[in-house]
């Protein structure tokens, strides 16, 4: 089996597994419990938040959540009714997530004036385009820093330097889950989630840097600093931070892995790279091959044992406006694969990639 799949999930790491069944055998105890076996689990989970957040280079507070896709919620829904009183201009891309997305058009349905940029309309200065878009009314903007698509990097640390120096009042959030571990982002928000980093599904977070104030999503016994309720699930979060641990801090094994994709590609005929080659993270490489349906060349790999997605495994079929943000054409898009990489793949992955893909153009584009 040759799994490239790593941007849709990865698989476990085993000091994730170990870290989670220690747990579940010996510090299985509630956090809110106030004997001895308690304060245990809350020591765990007070050691896992340290990991996280020296991994993300952030001091501050660290919230568990269900995943990303609850810390993004929380971080929009949570800033939008906060600040409401301040302004009503959201700012944000064209190319998030649906888990950012969709919550944005949930408030403009509210009644926030939501704007969208695509990076297509300013590829080398995407930072200053958003940055210039901000306006006295914008209370917040939020921009991932690496799109799950195409594998596009935002310079975060650079946007959130030049927001802050201008508009300190403006909150800046970004959707780190395609960079995490691998690249820095940088925010007074930032959402990551531990099955894309060889953790458990169902557990991610959301970092917010002091002073940073939100409103809660969901309510209850008041964990978590009331900011998001619900008893900690200990053994994902020890196996988040054993995860994030075990994660190599090295990129040179993505990096080698991506130049050989990409020099191997471009010799094949009708083969399109969309990913960018000086914006792009190494894990990610998208490619169309002209004339082939994405799914009919999912499928032809898919028989060889070799897993890759088309465009982005959550929109599951759906047609994405991803593409489009980045000016692929909706022929292109049509034809897209994504090839995501893990510290796990080899060259010869790529080699045997390659080979069926080679088989595919031939059989496919008679
Ligand atoms: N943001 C991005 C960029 C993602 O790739 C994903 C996962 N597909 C999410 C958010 C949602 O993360 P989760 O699966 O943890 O909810």
């Amino acid at each position: 089996m040759i799994y490239l799949d790593n941007a849709a999930t990865t698989r476990p790491c085993d000091e994730a597994v170990k870290a989670a069944s220690d747990a579940a055998r010996d510090t299985f105890a509630n956090a809110s419990s106030l004997h001895k076996m308690g304060i245990n689990s809350e020591k765990l989970i007070n050691n896992a938040k340290q990991v996280i957040l020296k991994r993300l280079g952030c001091e501050g507070e660290l919230l568990f959540t269900s995943g990303a896709t609850e810390s993004n919620n929380l971080a929009l829904f949570g800033i939008a009714e906060a600040y409401k009183r301040r302004g009503n201009t959201i700012i944000s891309t064209a190319a998030e997530h649906p888990s950012v997305a969709r919550a944005l058009d949930r408030l403009e349905k509210l009644g926030y004036n939501v704007i969208r940029l695509a990076p297509k309309d300013a590829p080398d200065n995407f930072e200053e385009y958003i940055f210039n878009a901000i306006t006295p009314d914008t209370i917040l903007v939020s921009c991932m820093t690496v799109n799950n698509e195409i594998g596009y990097i935002t310079d975060t640390p650079k946007l959130y330097r030049m927001i802050k120096r201008k508009y300190p009042d403006v909150i800046f959030h970004t959707d780190a889950v395609q960079g995490f571990c691998r690249i820095l982002a940088a925010g007074d928000l930032i959402s990551v989630s531990a099955h894309k980093v060889h953790g458990f599904k169902g557990i991610g977070a959301l970092y917010a840097a002091r002073g940073v104030r939100f409103a809660p999503m969901i309510y209850g016994g008041g964990q978590q600093k009331n900011l998001r309720s619900g008893t900690e699930p200990i053994e994902l979060i020890a196996a988040f931070s054993a995860a994030v641990e075990a994660y190599p801090t090295d990129n040179s094994h993505y990096d080698t892995l991506n130049k050989l994709l990409r020099d191997r590609l471009s010799a094949l005929p009708n083969v399109k790279i969309n990913s960018p080659r000086d914006r792009g993270i190494s894990g990610i490489l998208s490619f169309s091959v002209d004339g082939v349906h994405s799914e009919i060349m999912l499928h032809f790999l898919e028989e060889e044992e070799i897993y890759v997605s088309s465009g982005s495994a959550c929109s599951k079929g759906k047609v994405s406006s991803v593409p489009d943000a980045f000016g692929i054409s909706a022929k292109d898009a049509d034809s897209t694969i994504r090839v995501s990489f893990s510290h796990e793949n080899t060259a010869e992955d790529i080699d045997k990639l390659v080979n069926r893909l080679e088989q595919g153009i031939k059989r496919f584009r008679r």
